[in-house]
């Protein structure tokens, strides 16, 4: 349920007059959600690059002091770093997308999940995260926050007593991706919550790959769900961006905390972020078509060793999938038959996806992980971290599907004497 109004608010209306509450679609909501009155009625949000914000005079400053300590100020701003209005329309959409009560709008996924995490994690405590995780995020959790005495638990994904018997009295928090990186396994977010629950610990989900047209975790019971908007969200590979959603008490103190350490979105950026919003719905029917249909072309392939998608009967976790998700995306990982420089004569022998880390704009990107990601490792470091040398990880963008599998399959052909 959600407050939708498409048409603009005449000037003579009472701002309180407010239109009723509908039902609807994520498609109609990622056009639509909180969309707000503009003194202008413009049909696209207003960009409000300002620094700072102007009062008319004492009393009204005193009055929007007055109105903060109550925290009922809704339409006015003091200072760049507290808040700005177009990143406000941008959070109340995305809260609307994740069916959450309040989001906050970062400059990088990474500043979401760092500032969340410091918010949540008093020094002395403990968290558990799964494997299988973003790297930096591993990274932050193994590394930096041991600097300040938060200790880390890393248990393997999809294995629920480990991950039950990993907690302590002073967790305070598990952490997960799903689907995940590059193996696109999907959490069992019930059970996930199910087990945080009885052990009082907040859940907290990055969901970037499936996007909330996938999958909506706060529905299956998680506390809060993160996003580098960088992705799916914003859909063009031009923009930074990340966002923390889910209850507004959870969300009041990471708001605090943004204020004050100051990873804040920029206000172009943001609009740019509304405007990639409004194709999200077309745009993930179509990451989900190309997405399946390659990763279908991939499995009865001779020169392909293995596939991961969790729209495939072969993946370990396609039943959680199929409960869980509207869709499985665009990402796809395999393994093709031959060692590393084989996997990167096909890689270069493609024509479309083009060589670059990230996902979810609409051109395909290709990445050899053993490569990109964890060049200055060793083969057995990499196997260690389960990085196979003959892993690909395509991100399919919105082409046609038969000029990619057409495309794969003339590069596949350099594997030929595997066949
Ligand atoms: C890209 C990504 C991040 C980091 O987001 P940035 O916007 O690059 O800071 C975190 N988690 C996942 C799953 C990602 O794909």
């Amino acid at each position: 349920m959600t407050t939708l109004n498409t048409r603009p608010i005449a000037l003579t209306e009472q701002p309180e007059v407010r239109p009723p509450q509908v039902r609807t679609g994520p498609s109609t909501l990622s056009v639509h959600g909180g969309r707000q009155p503009n003194p202008y009625h413009s049909i696209s949000e207003p960009i409000v690059q300002a620094a700072t914000y102007t009062f008319v005079d004492t009393e009204d400053l005193c009055y929007f002091k007055d109105q903060s300590l109550w925290g009922v100020v809704e339409d006015r701003y003091e200072y760049g770093r507290y808040g700005n209005p177009t990143i406000r329309s941008v959070e109340k959409r995305l809260a609307c997308l994740e069916g959450a009560e309040a989001a906050l709008l970062f400059s990088s996924g990474m500043a979401a999940i760092t500032t969340t995490l410091l918010t949540l994690l008093p020094s002395g405590s403990h968290l558990v995260i799964t494997d299988d995780a973003y790297r930096q995020t591993r990274q932050f959790c193994t590394h930096f926050l041991k600097r300040l005495g938060i200790a880390c638990s890393v248990v393997p994904i999809g294995d629920y007593q480990a991950l039950e018997a990993s907690i302590r009295a002073e967790t305070r928090l598990i952490f997960s991706e799903t689907p995940t990186n590059p193996y696109l396994r999907v959490v069992d977010l019930e059970r996930l919550a199910d087990i945080a629950h009885r052990h009082r610990v907040t859940t907290v989900i990055d969901t970037t790959i499936a996007s909330p047209l996938n999958l909506r975790p706060l529905e299956w019971g998680i506390d809060l769900v993160v996003h580098s908007a960088t992705k799916y969200l914003a859909g063009h590979n031009d923009l930074l961006a990340g966002v923390v959603a889910g209850r507004a008490e959870l969300i009041a103190p990471i708001h605090e905390n943004l204020d004050m350490m100051g990873a804040i979105a920029d206000p172009l950026n943001a609009a740019w972020l509304l405007r990639g919003l409004k194709t999200l719905g077309v745009r993930m029917e179509r990451h989900n078509r190309n997405g399946q249909a390659v990763a279908e072309f991939l499995e009865q392939h001779p020169a392909v060793e293995c596939v991961w998608y969790p729209g495939l009967a072969s993946h370990p976790d396609h039943e959680i999938a199929l409960r869980q998700m509207r869709g499985f995306g665009g990402m796809v990982s395999f393994t093709v038959k031959g060692d590393l420089d084989d996997t990167s004569r096909f890689v270069d022998a493609l024509t479309i996806p083009q060589i670059a880390t990230s996902f979810g704009g609409a051109e395909s990107l290709v990445s050899q992980p053993a490569v990109m990601s964890y060049y200055e490792l060793s083969s057995e470091e990499r196997q260690e971290l389960g990085i196979r040398d003959n892993l690909v990880r395509l991100a399919l963008g919105i082409e046609d599907a038969d000029d990619l599998i057409a495309d794969l399959n003339q590069a596949l052909s350099v594997l030929r004497h595997y066949q």
